[in-house]
Order: C-alpha cells, then structure tokens, then sequence
C-alpha cells in the first residue's frame, strides 16, 4: 500500500466546551467537521485516552490520508471509533460473547478490542489484516461527530508518527498544522495515555497494549488474560507483536532516554550521581514527593532539568502528564532523559509500557 503526499492547506482551529451531547448536535463546528470527516478529510477531536485524527473508515482514501499526514507506516492498522454499542456489527463479525461482557462494563470507554473484520471495512483501514480494532469512546465531542458524520471514524493518535501522542490540541497543532483540514479544541484528555487495545479474536483474550481498562480489570471479566510479549520486552529475532503498531519506535522524545529501577533510596542516589558529574543538557523525570531532592543540584547547575511527571500517590496523575512532559524535554532541547520507574500495578502497567517504548527498553536497574 502506498501511502499519499500530504498536500499544505490550511488547518481550522475551532474550540469546544464538551458540553451536554445534545447541545453538542446543533453546534455548527461539529456539523462542519462531521461534513469534512464524509466529504473525505480529516478533522482531529479530543477523546478521553489522548486526541485522534479521523477520518471515515469505510473511505479507503480518506483513511490513507491519515498515513500520509502521520508519516505512518500503512501496515500500522487504524482503530475504529462509533458512537453506539450495536454499530460494532457494521464492522465486525463472529463476535464472541466475551466482548458483549467486556462492552457492557468497560464502553464507552479507554477500551479497544480486536474483532474478525467485515470486508466492507477497507484495507487502507486494518492494515491489510482480516482484523479490526473498535472503540466507543467516552467523550462526548467525539461521539457527537462520529453520529453527525454518520459513519464510523478511523482515528489513531493525533500526533506525527514516532512522537509522544497529543493530550492537548496545541500538540496537534504542532504536529498537524497544515495537514489536516480541522482541529476541534476540547482542551485537555482526561487519561492521557491511548486506550487498552484486547485482542478477541482467538481462544484466550490477548493484551495487545496496557491502558487505563487495566489487566486487572479484564481479568475480573475474562477467566485468563494472555499479555502480548511486545508490552514488557524489546522483542528479538522472529518474535512478532500483535499489535503491528508496538514494534515502532514509539512516544520517543528526541533525548536519549534511560529508565531506572530499583529501590526509592539507590534510584535517587543513582539519579543525583548522573547529573553532578555531567555538563551535559540533562531532564530528571521524577515524582512530586521526590522533586526538592534535587533542588541543591538544579539551582547549582543549570543544564539540569528536573521535571515532575505527578506524585507517586496518584498515578493517574503520571499518566495523565507523561506525554505532555516528553514534548516538554524536545522542546527544552535536552540531550539525556533518566525516568524514574514505577511500579507496574494497575494503569502502572500502562505508564511503565509508554516509559520502556520511550526510551527504547533502556533500564539501568541499580
Ligand atoms: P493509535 O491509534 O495510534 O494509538 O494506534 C493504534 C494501535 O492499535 C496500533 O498499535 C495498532 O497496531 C493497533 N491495532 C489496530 N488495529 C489492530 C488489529 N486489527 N490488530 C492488532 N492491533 C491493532
Ligand atoms: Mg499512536
């Protein structure tokens, strides 16, 4: 599949309240993106995970356009977002049982699931896969154009391929400006990592990506979980990943950027010991309840950057904030990136992942 040039146009911006859905319906900046999204363009909108950039999803060029803007490789599958549970049966088909028992508790929601395709879902769309990944998402700008432009949107990221996805509409910008045609402002996500994608489609439920539907929380619903290897590790030789997407290089900042685990006393130390010697250009990525720590070192020296990603005692906050603060880094300038890590219970699993893809699996465990 080849991918279009992007031609230069000019991007609207327009601002949004995420207002009450039927309010949202008589908004003409919604009619006018839902008239962008069927006349073939592409329109980015908030959803709850991170910003998406649609496009029709049964519109084999349209949903090139979306590779072409992206820079996304065409064997990188697009997910699907509709407006209503029962729209899943205009894309997919042989649906188990298990995702009504998974779409009654977790949709709308940060949860995507991997079906058996419909052929009328083109392969532009799937990545040339007999599968599709399907969402409904809990966001109400998202929803309102997804039922006004009357067909389902094919929406990864917003951001250019390779970088930390959008949870703002200015990161769009920066990215998309002059690609896409529209921009809907809803300020800012509320998870702020993507959304957990579960693959259905064989025996045993497949955790293709950990997000904020955590691995716990599908365990509670399906008797066995499986977690695709491509989550915890950097995969060697003929190991596959299910989801195509993971084996890219992903969320990276321009740094390069190294993980350090271990315990809370000897990951400061190591961290403290890194930027006292170097003159380099250097971010510490740490937590509020450590932050102060390094205040002798950051007022001394002043290529230290030392950037909280939340506190320890709400990891929401970390996910919430962890893209944001990678773009923060490229815009900084920084050479060297050390991250805490965080412990991979619940949406930890999820921040953790984002954290190894970033820095390419580097962990320096001390
Ligand atoms: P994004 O929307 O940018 O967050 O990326 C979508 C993710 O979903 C990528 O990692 C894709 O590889 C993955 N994905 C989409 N469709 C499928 C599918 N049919 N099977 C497995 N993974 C998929
Ligand atoms: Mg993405």
């Amino acid at each position: 599949m080849e991918t279009k040039e992007t031609e230069i146009k000019e991007t609207i911006v327009k601002k949004i309240d995420n207002k009450d859905i039927d309010k949202l319906y008589q908004d003409e900046d919604i009619r006018l993106a839902a008239d962008i999204i069927k006349s073939g363009g592409l329109v980015a909108f908030p959803t709850e995970t991170v910003y998406g950039l649609g496009a029709d999803a049964f519109m084999e060029e349209a949903a090139k356009k979306i590779y072409a803007a992206k820079g996304r490789p065409s064997d990188n599958p697009l997910i699907v977002h509709i407006s209503e549970i029962r729209e899943v049966d205009d894309i997919a088909e042989c649906i188990p049982d298990i995702f009504y028992s998974l779409a009654k508790k977790y949709w709308p929601g940060p949860m995507t699931v991997v079906l058996k395709k419909r052929n009328i879902v083109p392969d532009a769309t799937s990545g040339g896969l007999d599968t599709v990944a399907v969402r409904l998402p809990d966001n109400n700008i998202a929803r309102a154009i997804i039922k006004e432009s009357g067909v389902p949107i094919a929406a990864p990221s917003a951001n250019t391929s390779g970088r930390p996805s959008p949870t703002k509409a200015i990161h769009v910008l920066e990215d998309m400006n002059g690609k896409i045609d529209m921009i809907i402002d809803g300020g800012t996500v509320g998870i702020g990592v993507e959304s957990t994608i579960i693959d259905l489609t064989s025996d045993i439920p497949t955790l293709l990506r950990p997000g904020a539907v955590t691995l716990e929380m599908l365990e509670n619903t399906c008797k066995r979980v499986d977690v695709d290897p491509a989550i915890e590790h950097l995969l060697t030789g003929n190991e596959v990943p299910k989801a195509p997407g993971m084996k890219y290089k992903h969320y990276a900042p321009k740094a390069d950027m190294k993980l350090v685990r271990g315990n809370e006393s000897d990951v400061l130390k190591y961290l403290k010991g890194q930027i006292q010697n170097s003159d380099r250009l250097i971010a510490v990525l740490t937590v509020d309840e450590h932050k102060d720590m390094f205040d002798t070192v950051s007022s001394e020296k002043l290529n230290i950057k030392v950037l909280s990603l939340g506190s320890s005692k709400n990891p929401e906050s970390i996910a919430y904030n962890l893209f944001d603060i990678l773009r923060k880094c490229d815009e900084l300038g920084v050479e060297y990136i050390f991250s805490e890590s965080f412990d991979e219970r619940g949406i930890g699993k999820a921040i953790m992942n984002r954290l190894k893809k970033a820095a390419g699996f580097e962990i320096i465990d001390v």
